[in-house]
């Protein structure tokens, strides 16, 4: 079975991190001066790999192989402001390096601004055709440069790269787990079950100003005591009510009004998310948030943001679970908490992902990293698993 060249993936990791580094860190945000060096970089080593690539209006790179059919493998190369040296980045090298053994069959992505400096998914969306002008024409950075005059200034110009119908057998990802599961239980790779949907409620409370001295206690309209009381209810009764194994919910965010020590809040509001895989058991803790609202009059609520969850492919998720095996790498199926590239492509392709640890389970940040020993077995993993899937 072909090996992957583990010293020359580890050089282009290295040489991939000098584009914007800041201590052990990178920052390599979309379309930044670093960001097109690197890509232009990538476009070059692709070329060597004897790829031909192409870098489109957003910045996206395409390596395309020879064949007349592909299995497309990436990731992104942009960072968010001061990250880790492997987000994105490890997918992208693991294809090349994938590419380069396995010869033809393989086309290699890094998609434009997953990380969202302008566009969430800029890169993957316009690669399957799901994003549209008015939409590019909007995006914004925090810092108010317009998408449009980033575009321009790096000198970007043509058309959006997008997938050529019929031509991909499907697409993998390779990320680092960003978490601290794989680490914790001592696996070596996670097969990506899927990307857990999410729904975020706006709860508000209304009571009435007093002042917070004179007012006797039951006498009040206390807003705020109002939706602590529905905070408490949800750390105790929402995972009992229809949660998962790894349905995971949080409170992020809360604010009283008027907001003083002294005055008996008027008004309050929190916002309440909860993530799964399954839609069933997000529908079944909406149920019960529904529930609760209507049990109390001075609350009230409305869903604010709505992502179904995206399973992976069966028939890629066996195939990488095969290559596992056939590399003794304890191999462990677990979802992804975090959004990525795989979840857009899954819309137009069969997909799936393939995780490594993060030491510490720490990312978007400059501590991120992972033992050299698990990138090289992780990208022996992809490489397995595309030689079976092309030769299928
Ligand atoms: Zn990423």
């Amino acid at each position: 079975m072909p090996r992957i060249d583990g010293a020359r993936l580890m050089a282009d990791l290295a040489a991939l991190r000098a584009f914007g580094r800041c201590g052990t860190g990178v920052d390599r945000t979309a379309l930044s001066a670093e960001d097109i060096a690197a890509r232009r970089w990538l476009a070059g080593r692709m070329a060597e790999a004897g790829l031909e690539p192409r870098m489109d209006c957003q910045g996206t790179v395409l390596g395309r192989g020879a064949a007349a059919r592909a299995l497309l493998i990436g990731s992104h190369t942009d960072t968010v402001p001061k990250g880790g040296w492997l987000d994105g980045a490890l997918g992208v090298v693991c294809g090349l390096e994938v590419a380069r053994t396995l010869g033809a069959g393989i086309d290699i992505i890094s998609f434009q601004d997953e990380e969202g400096t302008f566009l969430p998914c800029l890169g993957s969306r316009a690669f399957i055709g799901d994003m549209t002008l008015a939409e590019i024409e909007a995006a914004r950075a925090r810092d108010g440069r317009t998408l449009s005059d980033a575009l321009a200034a790096a000198g970007l110009h043509g058309t959006p790269l997008r997938a050529e119908p019929g031509r991909y057998r499907g697409f993998l990802e390779l990320h680092i787990e960003q978490g601290p599961v794989l680490e914790e239980t001592g696996h070596d790779v996670g097969i990506v079950t899927g990307i857990v949907g999410y729904r975020r409620w706006r709860i508000h409370a209304k009571g009435r100003a007093d002042h917070a001295g004179t007012t006797p206690m039951a006498l009040r309209r206390d807003a705020g005591a109002t939706l602590l009381r529905f905070a408490a209810d949800a750390a105790t009764q929402l995972l009992a009510a229809g949660g998962g194994t790894e349905t995971v919910w949080n409170i992020g965010w809360i604010s009283f009004s008027p907001g003083a020590s002294n005055v008996v809040p008027a008004s309050a509001e929190l916002v309440l998310e909860f993530r799964d895989l399954d839609a069933l058991v997000l529908a079944r803790i909406e149920a019960w948030l529904c529930r609760r609202l209507a049990a109390d009059t001075s609350l009230a609520g409305e869903e604010i943001t709505h992502f179904a969850p995206t399973p992976m492919d069966p028939a890629l998720m066996a195939a990488l679970e095969r290559a596992a095996a056939k590399n003794g790498a304890r191999h462990l199926r677990m979802p992804s908490g975090a959004g990525h590239d795989a979840m857009i492509l899954a819309r137009a392709m069969p997909t799936a992902m393939l995780f490594v640890p993060s030491i510490g389970g720490r990312s978007h940040d400059p501590a991120e990293d992972t033992a050299e020993a698990n990138i090289v077995c992780g990208c022996q993993v992809l490489c397995d698993a595309a030689e079976a899937l092309i030769g299928d």
